[in-house]
């Protein structure tokens, strides 16, 4: 499949993973907008939110209990992070395989960058 997460989980592309579970890897973000970004995806191909399934709740509730662990073991639980799900083009999404992103390590300003007009 010609996704690049799933080449990461595969192995075929390197990455700084940071924590792994059953159904679960975390790896640091190649272009950090942060001083810790991590992404949380699923080992599961899902494309975006829009086709998680019932069946995926467990993995969805391992995303968190993952992002809870990672936060915790960067340092960032006390001080605070932000999660980010972006969702198709006007989320703008990039990589089309499901991830969160935790974003922390300083403070993270305004949730948009740019006012809606
Ligand atoms: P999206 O915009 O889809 O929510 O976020 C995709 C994220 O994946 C971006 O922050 C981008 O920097 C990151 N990314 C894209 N390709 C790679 C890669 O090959 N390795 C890693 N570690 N991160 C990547
Ligand atoms: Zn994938």
């Amino acid at each position: 499949m010609d996704c690049i997460f799933c080449k990461i989980i595969e192995g075929t592309i390197p990455s700084s993973k940071v924590y792994e579970s059953e159904h679960v890897l975390a790896f640091k973000d190649i272009q950090p907008a942060a001083p810790v970004h991590i992404l949380i995806i699923p080992k599961k191909h899902i494309p975006t939110m829009n086709e998680v399934a019932d069946e995926d709740d467990a993995v969805i509730a391992e995303l968190f209990s993952a992002a809870r662990h990672i936060a915790r073991e960067q340092g960032v639980a006390e001080a605070g992070y932000r999660l980010i799900n972006n969702v198709n083009s006007d989320g703008g999404q990039v990589v089309y395989h499901l991830h969160l992103h935790l974003l922390g390590g300083s403070k993270l300003g305004p949730l948009l960058a740019d006012k809606l007009s």
